[in-house]
């Protein structure tokens, strides 16, 4: 569904990504992690073109990203993002921020966006919060705002960059219980999070990244129980 080929990025002198070559079937759930500094970020910022790439192509549903104009618009809806620290509309209330998009985007009618959201809202567990404003919530609560918003868009794909880093403990596990959801559901997902115990339940697969490079790829089982190489040992011995 989604398929990086021989992707290079940089940052004036720093190769942020180099030479990145990755497939993201339908359906699966795909868990990035590695250290700080080594290109997550960045790597989800590409899919949508958030960040511009130098070499290389990117595909979503066999379309390659274009540069501009409506095409790009058309195939970034289809890439929802979940943020660390959630991008809420503070002055808009938790329906007006779920209904914006399909409003503005997808010009759905006003009636159809305003039950979708309900329903999605109902999905993520706060559809008794629809009329608060973004302050008046708890960060998980937020959270699940902005889960519930990328979702309105009807994404083939979502990509989370730590979305459970901002949050209080005693929030981040009903934030990580409405992914495993979506993951159940069949949602094509992109997780950067170091919630190894997410990565274990939920994930297909997990990515391992090190100075702007894909180390290792295996599945939760393998990759956390016999790491093949020594950055990722290097690196597991420091998160669990
Ligand atoms: P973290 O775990 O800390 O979030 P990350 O793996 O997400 O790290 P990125 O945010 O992708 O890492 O950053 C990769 C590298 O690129 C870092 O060295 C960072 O300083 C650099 N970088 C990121 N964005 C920019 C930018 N807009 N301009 C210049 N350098 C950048
Ligand atoms: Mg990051």
């Amino acid at each position: 569904l989604v398929v990086l080929e021989n992707v290079n990025k940089h940052f004036g002198e720093l190769h942020v990504l180099q030479d990145i070559n990755l497939s993201v079937h339908r359906g699966e759930v795909v868990v990035l992690i590695g250290p700080s500094g080594s290109g997550k970020s960045t790597l989800c910022r590409t899919i949508n073109r958030l960040e511009t790439i130098d070499t290389g192509t990117i595909t979503i549903d066999g379309q390659p990203l274009p540069a501009e104009g409506r095409g790009l618009a058309r195939l970034r809806s289809d890439v929802g993002m979940v943020f660390q620290s959630f991008n809420l509309f503070a002055h808009k209330t938790v329906l007006q921020n779920v209904t914006l998009g399909p409003l503005k985007v997808r010009k759905t009618p006003k009636e159809q966006a305003e039950k979708r959201a309900l329903e999605l809202l109902d999905r993520v567990g706060i559809a008794n919060q629809a009329h608060k404003y973004p302050a008046q919530l708890s960060g998980g609560q937020q959270q699940r705002v902005a889960i519930a918003r990328a979702l309105a868009m009807d994404p083939k794909v979502i990509m989370f960059d730590e979305p459970t880093s901002a949050l209080d403990p005693e929030m981040v596990q009903e934030v990580l219980d409405v992914m495993v959801n979506l993951a159940k559901d069949g949602m094509t997902m992109v997780v950067v999070t170091h919630e190894m115990g997410f990565a274990r339940r939920a994930a297909n697969r997990v990515v391992f990244m090190a100075n702007g490079q894909i180390v290792e790829e295996n599945t939760p089982d393998e990759f956390f129980g016999s790491p093949r190489t020594d950055r990722a040992k290097d690196f597991l011995s420091k998160i669990l």
